[in-house]
């Protein structure tokens, strides 16, 4: 799935929360517990009560003891005192009927028995007197053995109830692994004028090992009918369980049913159509004439194929499906599959039957869509390729399916594997709200993210590009071959964030995505140099915390390592590596480990070793270099951004340290290797090399401080020559300054002597990086209302880059990457008042509506000179017109962006209010409207005010720990500074309890605020000198 351009942006599911409380220390309690068992890969399950297991596959938290050892120390504490807090709750979850026999009981964490604490003693003296207890019981009662015992007993407490009262028969979020699933046969009815559905689903399954239960998903199914039948016997009634808070039903049996037996499964049931933005919802649209029509799609990942039928909804419960949907005559519909037959049924209405999967799929991968869509198509090696989208803008879809069919026939040669599937629709919806969804052969998309007029911009066509190549690699990586379980998403995201970049460059050198790419890492550090930042690789255990995985670590770190790795492996054999995991692993689900082994397979160097190091950790490394003539020393330590004085943990990482010298730098036969494992090591230089510059075009993942000399060298040498380095590396040097500012290891008067250089710069990369590193300390002394510092800050800026805003021109331009250096400077020139850009803007827009809007404004300078005409109040209202007449999604997004951007208060209450209420503007902008109008000085006060009246509804249309919340509460607090505001943030999150203060990014916002007050604080006085 791709999370949008910007912000995150995701679909939004309204889930049924299990009652237990939802503590951020769950995390690390459930590390302790022992498992390296793989399930969900194997066919054999283990023999022993097998029933009890669930579907877990293989992880890597083992692994994680031997690194981050201070980490551990904490983690040992949480697990205390959250089984104090939890109690009973978690007993229930975790372990409570798990024989004490089976392998998969908790055990105690080994450390606790080297360090025996009061605590601790007090758990023996429990625990033998409930031995003693035990066999004084035993003694009693002959024939019991000891487990049967404490398993009947523990059951039955721990077993919750059904909605009808019964005990429900199991205790876990995850499924038992008894019953897998084979087949699905679903026929849906949908009736888009009650927007309701009846469905009627049959499910082939067998049987793993002997159990008396099936236990599915369902969420907010009403199930009328159901009937099982056993092999080749009868059919019969059975009654089916329900427990909401975990989304599960369950059938009974007072027979064991066998391994190896055939089960079938018939549900009846029938359904409200969502009105969010998941499972099987409805949307509409209204033509260029005003006819409103209505349509119903569907989004599942990760969590909500169980709103749309009875399902086994977990990745690693592959199956084939058959879908049948019924619709009125004036409606097409679609899957994944192509369309086998129609039939007219009885009621008048038609039923189309699509094939039967040719692959084994996972339920998050399905889709259907009902509605009066237009196409075009396209053959590309027997797969017939089509875009689809409303009617009025069958004129937009030509660019993605140009693009669509140059990238499949890539894939299909990069991945040596043809696409399965005889046909891929890509499909524009009017309301959704993630960039797009990679259901396999039926890819739904955002319009923007889809849809380009004839007259757009180069960056409208990259984003589109960009989206397109993401979802197509999934074909490959995600549906083809599956993570096991949503702790391995960033085998999905990260690969496919990763290939997104790989293959654009390769095939579309034009639309320059490598500064998109190089821009999406600095973003990536900034992240994980948090402490609230995870690993790749973490534990999932709720449905909050699995929505929760669909951030920038497993999308942009992932992709980030994936850069690195191949960057540090020769020729092909990245390539080779995963054409060997997909041929090995085709149609299966996997875990991390399952890759590094096909790479190391092939390149005869253990890759796995290398990756632990920056899977199971949090954060990167950074290096110091300090150098005496020939020898240079390379020490690294966690970059841990702190505000306090929060111990960093001894992490160390295994780094692909790449390097050039003043010698020969620009060329990639210039770069030299050095792999430092080890807090530090050394390496060798000739005595008259006068500069080193780490991280070759900054593809590794880390920082890099050269000390006082060495940057003092790399300054002189790029004031008297800029091109002596590549445009990344001039980047990386700026990103890396300011990072290291951030962490106290400069003075910001360094900064500045590194910026001095700028005046002379005029590519892309380092000017974009420079100034968004500059307006992000103008926004935070803006709201702080420094004002004689905001106006010192402002001067500087503009001055800097005076003679590069001048250079720039107002017409078409051709080149991507001129679009961005040229958008980039004339905004924040614009937004800084400067004469000339103001002027400039002010007059295209005036030619714009002289001329009725034929004379065309480019793309990439639309939205600059509409939030300049966005400024008065007439302009404010011509916009306004404008986007609600405004057919072109692109277009209209960059007017509401102009109109979110006004400082007028009335105006920021109204828009708030507008797109909260779906009204005048759709709801699935929000997290666009927040994090404009939070960087207007006017806006950000009402945008925190906004969130704290509004978040019952805002989490009703956005659940917690969805994308959308996690960006629309990162843009509203992230310009905080002051102690004041961290007191409210606090206060307010706290007062949340289980309606979101538990979840992570609440955790980061906190230490933002935090470490921009400390920065602040330190800085003020140096601003106040230097600037
Ligand atoms: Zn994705």
């Amino acid at each position: 799935r791709e999370p949008g351009s910007k912000v995150y942006q995701q679909e939004t599911r309204s889930l049924k929360r299990a009652n237990l409380p939802r503590n951020m220390i769950e995390n690390s309690m459930f590390e302790e517990e022992p498992d390296v068992v793989d399930l969900a890969k194997d066919s054999t399950f283990p023999a022993l009560d097998p029933d009890e297991v669930v579907y877990e596959p293989r992880s890597s938290r083992l692994l994680v003891r031997g690194l981050g050892e201070n980490e551990l120390d904490e983690e040992e504490e949480d697990y205390e005192s959250s089984a104090r807090l939890l109690g009973m709750s978690f007993m229930n979850r975790s372990s409570a009927h798990r024989p004490s026999s089976s392998p998969y009981t908790r055990q105690a964490p080994p450390r606790s028995c080297s360090r025996p604490s009061a605590r601790t003693m007090v758990v023996c003296v429990l625990f033998l007197v409930i031995v003693a207890s035990m066999t004084m019981v035993l003694y009693f009662l002959p024939g019991c053995t000891f487990t049967r015992v404490r398993q009947i007993s523990n059951s039955s407490a721990a077993y919750p109830n059904s909605t009808n009262g019964e005990l429900f028969p199991w205790t876990e979020l995850r499924l038992p692994a008894s019953i897998r699933p084979l087949h699905y046969d679903l026929t849906l009815n949908p009736d888009l004028k009650t927007m309701t559905f009846t469905g009627h689903t049959v499910i082939s399954m067998s049987v793993q090992h002997n159990t008396k239960r099936i236990v599915l998903h369902s969420a907010e199914l009403n199930i009328t009918k159901a009937t099982f039948q056993l092999d080749d016997g009868k059919p019969s009634d059975v009654t089916v369980l329900e427990y909401k808070p975990r989304q599960q039903i369950a059938v009974k049996f007072t027979e064991e049913l066998k391994a190896g037996q055939h089960l079938v499964l018939t549900l009846d049931y029938s359904a409200n159509l969502s009105h969010n933005y998941d499972g099987f919802y409805n949307s509409s649209h209204t033509d260029k004439n005003g006819v409103k029509s209505v349509l119903a799609a569907t989004q599942f990942e990760p969590l909500a194929a169980r709103k749309a039928f009875p399902c086994f909804d977990e990745p690693a419960f592959k199956a084939t499906f058959l879908v049948k949907i019924s619709r009125e005559s004036g409606y097409m519909t679609l899957s994944n599959m192509p369309k086998a037959k129609t039939t007219e049924l009885p009621s008048g209405l038609l039923l189309d039957e699509f094939e039967k999967s040719s692959v084994n799929m996972s339920t998050y991968l399905v889709a259907f869509i009902v509605a009066n869509f237009t196409s075009i198509s396209e053959n590309v090696s027997d797969t017939l390729v089509s875009v689809y989208s409303v009617p009025d803008k069958k004129e937009h879809t030509r660019f993605a399916l140009k693009t669509a069919s140059k990238l499949l026939q890539f894939y299909n040669n990069f991945f040596d594997k043809t696409y399965s599937l005889k046909k891929l629709d890509l499909v524009a919806i009017p309301d959704f709200l993630a960039g797009a969804m990679e259901n396999w052969g039926l890819i739904t998309f955002r319009e923007t993210s889809l849809l380009v007029g004839n007259n757009s911009s180069r960056l409208e066509q990259q984003l589109v590009a960009s989206v397109i190549a993401h979802e197509l690699a999934h074909q490959w990586f995600g549906n083809l071959v599956t993570m096991s379980w949503w702790n391995d998403l960033w085998l999905n995201e990260g690969f496919a964030t990763y290939m997104q970049y790989m293959s654009l460059q390769r095939e579309f050198p034009e639309l320059d995505t490598d500064n998109l790419f190089l821009a999406m890492r600095f973003r990536a550090l900034a992240k994980d140099a948090l402490n609230s930042s995870h690993p790749v690789i973490v534990k999932v255990d709720t449905a909050e915390q699995v929505l929760e995985m669909f951030d920038s670590v497993s999308y942009e770190k992932g992709a980030s390592i994936l850069l690195m790795l191949n960057a540090s492996l020769p020729g092909e054999q990245f390539r080779k590596g995963i054409i060997e995991y997909l041929r090995k692993f085709s149609g299966l689900n996997t875990v991390t480990e399952d890759l590094w082994n096909s790479l190391t397979q092939v390149c005869h160097q253990s890759v796995s070793e290398m990756m632990k190091s920056w899977m199971l950790q949090k954060g990167f490394p950074l290096i110091t270099v300090s150098r005496s003539k020939g020898q240079v020393t390379l020490t690294q330590e966690h970059f841990l951004l702190t505000a306090d004085n929060t111990t960093r943990s001894s992490s160390l990482w295994h780094i692909p340290v790449t390097y050039v010298n003043d010698s020969c730098s620009l060329e990639p036969e210039c770069k030299q290797l050095f792999t430092l494992k080890t807090a530090s090591g050394t390496l060798k230089l000739p005595d008259n090399v006068k500069w080193l510059k780490l991280n070759y075009r900054n593809t590794g993942f880390y920082i890099v401080h050269y000390g006082d000399e060495g940057w003092k060298a790399l300054i002189d040498a790029l004031n008297q020559n800029i091109s002596v380095l590549t445009h990344e590396d001039r980047a990386s040097l700026i990103h890396n300054m300011f990072a290291l500012s951030r962490l106290g290891r400069v003075t910001f008067r360094q900064v500045l002597s590194l910026l001095n250089y700028i005046s002379n710069e005029t590519d892309t990369a380092p000017v974009t990086e420079a100034l968004s590193q500059l307006t992000t300390i103008y926004k935070l002394l803006d709201k702080r209302q420094e004002l004689g510092l905001v106006a010192r800050m402002k001067a500087y800026i503009l001055n800097r880059f005076d003679s590069l805003i001048c250079k720039q021109t107002w017409g078409e331009e051709l080149s991507a990457s001129k679009q961005k250096l040229r958008s980039a400077l004339l905004e924040s020139a614009c937004s800084l008042d400067h004469p000339y850009c103001v002027q400039n803007a002010t007059e295209l827009y005036k030619q714009y509506l002289e001329s009725n809007r034929t004379k065309q404004i480019p793309g990439d300078l639309q939205r600059l000179v509409f939030t300049v005409a966005a400024r008065s109040d007439e302009g404010w209202v011509q916009v306004l017109q404008m986007y609600a007449h405004a057919t072109y999604d692109a277009e209209k997004r960059k007017m509401l962006q102009a109109l979110a951007s006004t400082q007028d208060t009335r105006r920021i209450v109204w828009i708030l209010k507008a797109v909260l209420n779906g009204e005048t503007v759709q709801t699935q902008e929000l997290p666009l409207v927040f994090s404009t109008v939070s960087n207007g000085f006017a806006g950000h006060l009402f945008t925190w005010n906004f969130i704290q009246e509004n978040w019952n509804r805002l989490i009703e249309k956005f659940p917690v720990g969805s994308s959308a919340i996690q960006s629309i509460i990162t843009s509203t607090t992230s310009q905080f500074s002051t102690q004041a505001h961290l007191d409210q943030v606090q206060g307010f999150f706290t007062s949340l309890k289980e309606r979101g203060s538990q979840m992570r990014v609440v955790q980061e916002a906190l230490e933002t605020i935090r470490l921009n007050q400390c920065w602040m604080d330190r800085n003020l006085p140096a601003f106040r000198q230097w600037l």
